[in-house]
């Protein structure tokens, strides 16, 4: 599962309008803060695009290497539908 301290344990960088948290085992990371998605846990698979009521989620990348980027992370309503429904516990949401 995604680390719940990824804020204190990585560096933040940054892509497009989001941090990306990296640490030295990770090569891809965590994107977002409020709407944290790990890369390298992330499958692909879309159920938190799916559920999503906002719209928060855009496909990052294609085919089997595509991941959820929380692209409108600022637009969460904090149901908490996509951490409950991610197969890797791979998203952490934290009103900001
Ligand atoms: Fe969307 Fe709910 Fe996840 Fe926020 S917590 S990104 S509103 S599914």
């Amino acid at each position: 599962p995604i680390d719940p301290n990824f804020r204190e344990n990585r560096v933040a960088t940054t892509f497009e309008n989001l941090k990306v948290w990296k640490d030295k085992a990770s090569n891809l990371g965590i994107y977002g803060t409020g709407v944290a998605v790990d890369f390298d846990l992330c499958v692909g698979d879309g159920a938190c695009i799916d559920v999503c009521p906002v719209n928060v989620f855009d496909w990052h990348g294609s085919g089997a290497d595509r991941k959820a980027l929380p692209a409108r992370e600022r637009d969460c309503i904090y149901c908490y539908g996509c951490e409950a429904v991610c197969p890797k516990f791979a998203i952490r949401v934290t009103p900001l």
